[in-house]
């Protein structure tokens, strides 16, 4: 493949090239990209920000991960952000610092991964800062979301006797990232083995390298008429998520090992790393599911809904925050760790 120095573009040149394929789509973007600031008009919305920073080397490696799906992880994990706020993601801002390394064509490829991922979610490209790095690649990004201030949902709403639902299967991209490694250091020595190891993995993989945000699952909640009474997005692992919604609520939560969701691929992958299923599920991370808890009065509502587990549900703060495991025991939840928990 053709390899373009970044020098022969110059910044103002590089930014050229990858911007000029990019046309607002949200009647919100009043000024893009071309002067200082962006110009975003969320009229009686609230306006929701949030930005992410993603360093070379502590958060990604890009021996084993495709830069386009690198650009498509970075934007979607801010995109899920807006969501967990229960809004509507409009605009995002990327700031790259490059090095050396890179040519024209990776920030191509990086720049797609953002592109992509924003034509799905409906998310418009609105500005950013480009510079050079002494210390390989990093990828800041912004997202602003709108929201009307009725529906805003935060950590700090739920209540005791609240019912704890999740969406889609946890672990996942944790037992991807475990299989990548092993695969990794398996390469170094016979490249046709390791591809091999990847088949009929295809799932965790893809939850790990190309995750999606929950924007369905905010539509149906809006559709079934269910106004969840905290969320926040599983990024750190359920356990952790489970603590910051406790706190911020003020309450404690019981959740119960046998209805946690896991897909049948994480399980055995979990098997044959001789790993603890549930201490995975607890404390993998980077699923982008959303974690939130409705009242009571809405278990009707929330029953058909496709995708969506109940996995416990809140109590007084005095009362713990605690997994129940399959023989009926009660395990204090922790935000990380690795003690294998008992069955
Ligand atoms: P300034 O000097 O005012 O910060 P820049 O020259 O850095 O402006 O950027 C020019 C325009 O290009 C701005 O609108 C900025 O938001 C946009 N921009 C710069 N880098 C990026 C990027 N990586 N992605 C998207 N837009 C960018
Ligand atoms: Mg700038």
């Amino acid at each position: 493949m053709a390899r373009t120095d970044i020098s022969t573009l110059g910044e103002f040149g590089l930014i050229d090239h990858f911007t000029k394929a990019i046309h607002p789509q949200n009647a919100s973007t009043k000024l893009g990209i071309g002067d200082d600031a962006a110009a975003i008009d969320h009229k009686s919305y609230r306006t929701l920000a949030t930005t992410d920073i993603l360093l070379e080397g502590v958060h990604f490696n890009l021996e084993y991960v495709p830069l386009k799906h690198l650009g498509y992880k970075a934007a979607v994990v801010n995109i899920s952000d807006i969501y967990a706020m229960n809004g509507r993601p409009t605009s995002l801002l990327v700031a790259l610092g490059i090095s050396k390394r890179f040519s024209v064509e990776d920030i191509d490829e990086l720049y797609s991964g953002i592109r992509l991922a924003c034509s799905e979610y409906g998310v418009d490209i609105v500005g950013g800062d480009t510079t050079s790095s002494m210390t390989g690649l990093t990828i800041s990004i912004t997202c602003l979301g709108e929201v009307k201030q009725e529906n805003l949902v935060t950590r700090s709403g739920a209540k005791p006797n609240d019912i704890i639902c999740c969406t889609g299967n946890l672990g996942a991209a944790y037992m991807g990232l475990q299989l990548l490694e092993r695969e990794r250091i398996a390469a170094y020595n016979n490249p046709d083995l390791a591809q091999k190891a990847f088949e009929g993995k295809e799932y965790i993989l893809e939850r790990q390298l190309k995750p999606e945000a929950r924007k369905d699952i905010i539509e149906a909640l809006k559709t079934a008429g269910i106004k969840p009474t905290s969320m926040i997005d599983i990024s750190d692992g359920l356990s952790s998520e489970l603590l910051h919604l406790c706190k911020a609520s003020g309450t404690g939560c019981s959740v119960f090992a046998d209805k946690l969701p896991i897909d049948y691929e994480t399980a055995a992958m979990a098997e044959e790393m001789n790993m603890d299923i549930v201490t995975c599920v607890l404390n993998g991370g980077e699923d982008y599911e959303l974690l939130f808890t409705i009242a009571q009065q809405d278990y009707d509502k929330i029953l058909p809904m496709q995708d969506v587990s109940l996995i416990g549900y809140m109590q007084k703060a005095e009362q713990g925050c605690n997994l129940i495991t399959r023989s009926g025991a009660e395990i204090a939840l922790k935000a990380q760790g690795f003690n294998a928990f008992e069955n």
